[in-house]
């Protein structure tokens, strides 16, 4: 501000602009760009593969370059420990620690707390990518690399919003504190628990939840306001004591498989009715608010029917396919365990089998309700079979959907920070997948929660080819540093 002549200010007050150096901001991050790639590579090249046990030790080397970078911002920063993670044969291993940081601590300023992760999904050159998953490589613009879109680049541009206001020596408008994990891609193991120990410490004075770990739905900028939850099912028939032969046996024995089919087979119309009594009841009403919202979205049926390769999509408008993908539940039958599924002409009568299907679940569903549902209904259609076999069906993941209020001021802010940053309206968008996460800081902390992405729709997440474009990391930074301003007009509820 010391900077512009009092003339300038004077116009700019009379215009009823508040300006907060946005302009110096976003050249701050035009002039620095090449460092932000670089710190990127950086990140990237450690293979940060939570799900893989012999790689704890880059985790926890990925968990000390997020303490350094955000120490070297001079915050106030911790490594949480959360415990040890049991493995599958009863020995334990450490789980990387949890970073938090603290950027201000003025009372009277809004405090926002950005959440994100830094471990990755594994990926190898063989699993077909074009370039080395962990040397991050520039083509026309797209930066791959695994994680750099999910989660990395998103959390360094918030490590890199908070640097250009320290840079520029401009107050942060509001107090910032980030919370950075290694464990989300294998279920942020350890994660509920140190939520839950700090809630009336390091949440106690955050007002707002932010999370910028999805993408956008087209080129255009989203906010995202929704997820589904997940309910994972086994369902296991048990029949002869070993294999069978076909040629001999067949015929004879009534067959776990046909069984197992046959019950599949009754929980989901072609036309992708869920077929399980009760199971839509409490499914909420979509509202008159909510089909407006869809008008506006900008989604192309044709480009994303060709995106993924079929010929014909279950509903043929943007607001009902929309809406079935992120607010209404839906069934997926995943794999039969046991099931001959090797390649060749093997004949064989397998003696168990066990189905594996998920319902993504909505508001206001409840898991445990689903649970019952769904078995009582299985149990009821394999009675109908008068089968010998045995059916057992255990839900063994119970995510819940999360869901925000897309008027409340935090998208206010949103709305504005995309128009200084982007020079447009945001689409107001709903994740038809589960981030978990979001429900466990609602439920714990009871704060307003806000999904801020700058991952683009077509990053490839947990894909090969993972990529992060240069305009969205760069631009999202600058998203990033408008919305902190934006937030901070927000009157503390
Ligand atoms: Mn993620
Ligand atoms: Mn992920």
């Amino acid at each position: 501000m010391k900077n512009n002549s009092v003339a300038v200010v004077l116009l700019l007050l009379a215009a009823g602009v508040h300006s907060f150096g946005f302009d110096e901001l976003t050249r701050y991050v035009d002039t620095h760009k090449e460092e932000y790639v670089q710190a990127l590579r950086e990140w990237v090249a450690v293979e940060s593969d939570s799900s893989d046990i012999t790689k704890r030790s880059e985790l926890h080397r990925m968990m000390e370059l997020v303490v350094e970078k955000l120490q070297h911002l001079g915050g106030k920063v911790e490594m949480v420990d959360i415990g040890m993670q049991e493995l599958p044969d009863g020995s334990t291993v450490a789980l990387p620690k949890v970073v938090t940081a603290e950027f201000g601590s003025n009372v009277s300023d809004v405090t926002v707390c950005v959440y994100g992760h830094v471990d990755v999904q594994p990926a190898q050159k063989e699993d077909g990518w074009s370039t080395d998953p962990y040397n991050l490589t520039d083509i026309n613009g797209n930066l791959y690399g695994r994680g750099a879109s999910d989660n990395k680049a998103p959390v360094l541009a918030w490590i890199h919003a908070v640097e250009a206001y320290q840079a520029l020596k401009i107050d942060l408008p509001v107090n910032v504190k980030f919370i950075i994990e290694g464990m989300e891609e294998t279920g942020s193991n350890g994660l509920a628990a140190m939520i839950e120990a700090q809630k009336d410490t390091f949440f106690s004075d955050v007002d707002y939840i932010i999370i910028s770990d999805c993408g956008w739905l087209s080129s255009r900028p989203a906010l995202t306001y929704g997820t589904r939850g997940n309910c994972y099912f086994l369902a296991e028939v048990e029949g002869p004591k070993q294999d069978l032969h076909s040629g001999v046996h067949g015929g004879t024995v009534i067959e776990p498989m046909t069984d197992l089919i046959g019950i599949l087979d009754t929980m989901i119309s072609p036309d992708g009715s869920i077929l399980i009594p009760g199971i839509m009841d409490a499914v909420s009403a979509f509202s008159h608010d909510e089909w407006r919202f869809y008008q506006d979205i900008e989604f192309d049926m044709d480009s994303y029917r060709a995106k993924i390769g079929v010929d014909q999509l279950m509903y043929n408008n943007k607001t009902e396919l929309l809406a079935h993908r992120w607010r209404y539940p839906t069934v997926s039958i995943h794999g039969i365990e046991g099931a001959f599924s090797a390649p060749g002409t093997k004949t064989v009568i397998p003696a168990k089998v066990t189905a594996k299907f998920s319902i993504r679940q909505v508001p206001d569903m409840d898991p445990a309700v689903v649970e019952k549902q769904v078995t009582d209904h299985l149990h009821s259609e394999f009675a109908k079979r008068k089968s010998p076999n045995k059916l057992k069906v255990r839900m063994v993941i119970g995510a819940k959907p999360w869901l925000a209020d897309p008027k409340h001021p935090l998208y206010q802010a949103g709305k504005a920070a995309v128009k200084r940053a982007f020079n447009t309206e945001p689409d107001l968008i709903r994740e038809g997948g589960t981030i978990p996460i979001a429900r466990t800081f609602q439920d714990v902390t009871e704060k307003n929660i806000i999904m801020l992405p700058i991952g683009g729709f077509d990053d490839g997440l947990h894909s090969q080819n993972e990529k992060m474009s240069r305009y969205n990391y760069i631009e999202g930074t600058k998203l990033f540093i408008a919305y902190l301003h934006e937030v901070a007009q927000i009157t503390k509820d």
